[in-house]
């Protein structure tokens, strides 16, 4: 383990694409130190593409239906939530406004709105998409995992990709679906809930 006060004072532990080759960050006390005008020209160049992340989980409750990526899916218990609790388009929703710098989706549809109450999740998308379009931004590509216990996801991915490509305008490859479980570990093991990670990179010219 290195200590905050070992290595760095130099930058002889910093990444190497801080190198002078590479001067994305200034090194303390180094010679290749950037001016705020050189900065703001990284930034113009750079900052065109942006990554966000998005976490979500919900309850799984009798009386509800299942609905994953728009998909219904038949199974005995379904996620409860103010919408229709698709974790995995909630998790989308809030890795594309992370990206865009926008907040999240508590911020725009936040579940003390009876506006939303029951609301298909797919329309919460269609809105983040517009308002990630107003800024000028684009979806490059989305790459998310569902963690569930049961059921067994992966036969619906087919139908789900599709809905997801035509909620995204993308093609079937920028759209990345995967299916974990924790092992029976915890409440997901317990089959009290479904969680979903994604990941997603926009750009604007
Ligand atoms: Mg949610």
């Amino acid at each position: 383990m290195i200590s905050e006060s070992e290595g760095s004072e130099h930058g002889d532990r910093v990444c190497g694409k801080n190198s002078p080759e590479n001067p994305g960050k200034s090194i303390p006390n180094h010679p290749t130190t950037r001016s705020s005008d050189s900065h703001e020209s990284i930034n113009d160049s750079v900052t065109q593409c942006r990554i966000g992340m998005g976490i979500d989980f919900h309850r799984l409750g009798k009386g509800r239906p299942l609905i994953l990526a728009g998909v219904k899916i038949e199974h005995e218990l379904g996620l409860i939530g103010h919408s229709d609790a698709d974790v995995l388009t909630h998790a989308l929703c809030d890795a594309l406004l992370g990206a865009a710098g926008m907040g999240d989706i508590g911020t725009h549809f936040p579940d003390t709105d009876e506006l939303y109450c029951g609301i298909e999740s797919l329309k919460l998308l269609e809105r983040v998409l517009a308002l990630l379009a107003a800024a000028g931004y684009r979806v490059v590509n989305v790459d998310a995992t569902l963690i569930a216990q049961a059921p067994r996801l992966t036969p619906h991915f087919p139908a789900m990709r599709t809905r997801l490509t035509e909620a995204l305008h993308l093609s079937p490859d920028r759209i990345g679906l995967k299916a974990t479980t924790s092992e029976g570990m915890g409440a997901i093991g317990r089959c009290e809930g479904i969680g979903a990670i994604c990941v997603c990179l926009i750009e604007r010219d």
